[in-house]
């Protein structure tokens, strides 16, 4: 068995797979990354610069609010420049759902029993179906209908599921079943409790997260506690990481959410230690340097940032370039074999920025 192997995890759950405009999702499909949009919608310009930075950084699937006519309309132009595929985000409104399927949003996030009757739910199943467009039901724990809250005693997670299954029923009753499911709570265990109760239940595809995670520190935590548990239990078939921040930061979070349950890799690994009063040289400032030079990079390989020789040469053996610190001077590596003796401590960062390029233009292929 390998350090990373996710065969120590849970088996997946097993759900049905469906297509968000050629992304496939549930069934034997690998996790996928999503985030949403926080420009508004109808600025044509904002919207397309942030989806095109979002895929760079390895968002696979974008979500937008659309709150009205003219966000609907801006989509078609929206659509036609997306390098991945776009979900509109739709509340109340089956006129704007419809729109948004014709402009050619390549999936739908709108709950059925809050938009107005019988024949507004034919209307946007109707639509959806003959584009092919899968449609999320989405319950989050503060929009859970006032009976259910009744019933149950609050947003639980039982009040969530069956919140969700009564929208599901609906598009059951209409023989539609490319359905996607979210149960986001602003609190990490009710979140994994209610997943664990919807996966028991039905097949469809979960897409997971922990919503109103708060800002990067704290949003990254909790959604790495709620995701992790979820996905390490085989729950889940889609994630984002909800962030008050830039959404391009969830990227991070999430690939590397993936990365530790050794689910998916995208970008370099950065292994740095902790820094102690052994270190001798300045590694917060080079695992720093280290990072931003690789922010980016969709090349998968490791890289080793260690301040000593206690465990540092054992670290940068396993990775593909390293460094380890020694007194006031460092030893840098490429697959465990000394490249580079350095001395003096202000020497190390320029001379180990200097071999991080020839690796890379090595990988490169230049
Ligand atoms: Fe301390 Fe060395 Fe471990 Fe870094 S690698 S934390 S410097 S003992």
């Amino acid at each position: 068995m390998t350090q990373n192997d996710p065969s120590v995890l849970f088996p997946r759950v097993r759900t049905r797979s469906l297509s968000v405009g050629g992304v496939g999702i549930g069934g034997d499909n690998p996790v996928r990354v999503q985030s949403m949009t926080n420009t508004d919608t109808r600025d044509v310009d904002a919207t397309l610069a942030q989806i095109k930075a979002l895929a760079g950084a390895g968002c696979e699937i974008v979500r937008l609010a659309v709150l009205d006519l003219e966000a609907a309309m801006a989509l078609k132009t929206i659509c036609a420049a997306t390098p991945v595929p776009l979900i509109a985000d739709i509340h109340f409104d089956s006129r704007l759902a419809v729109q948004a399927v014709e402009a050619g949003v390549k999936g739908l996030r709108i709950n059925p029993g809050n938009i107005g009757g019988p024949d507004k739910v034919d209307r946007v199943v109707d639509a959806a179906r003959a584009a092919g467009v899968p449609i999320r039901i989405g319950v989050n724990s503060g929009s859970v209908d006032k009976e259910l809250l009744k019933k149950h005693g609050g947003p639980t997670p039982a009040a969530m599921v069956e919140s969700a299954l009564g929208h599901v029923r609906l598009l059951e009753e209409r023989k539609f079943g490319d359905i996607k499911i979210s149960l986001k709570s602003s609190s990490v265990l009710g979140t994994i409790a209610a997943y664990r109760l919807m996966a028991k239940t039905v097949d469809y595809p979960l897409h997971i997260g922990v919503t109103e995670a708060g800002t990067a520190m704290r949003g990254a935590v909790k959604s790495s506690v709620g995701l992790g548990i979820l996905l390490a239990e085989g729950i889940g078939d889609t994630l984002r990481v909800s962030l008050t921040a830039d959404p391009v930061e969830e990227m991070l979070v999430a690939w590397e959410i993936l990365r530790a349950l050794g689910l998916r890799s995208r970008g370099p690994e950065i292994v740095s230690c902790p820094t102690c009063g052994r270190t001798e040289i300045g590694l917060i400032e080079l695992a720093s340097a280290v990072e931003d030079r690789l922010r980016g990079v969709e090349d998968v390989f490791t890289v080793a940032v260690m301040g000593c020789v206690v465990n540092g040469p054992g670290e940068a053996r396993e990775a593909d370039i390293g460094v380890a610190g020694g007194r006031e001077s460092g030893l840098i590596f490429r697959k465990g074999e000394v490249v580079r003796k350095v001395k003096g401590r202000s020497e190390l960062l320029p001379a180990f920025m200097e071999e991080l390029e020839k690796f890379l233009e090595e990988r490169r292929g230049v």
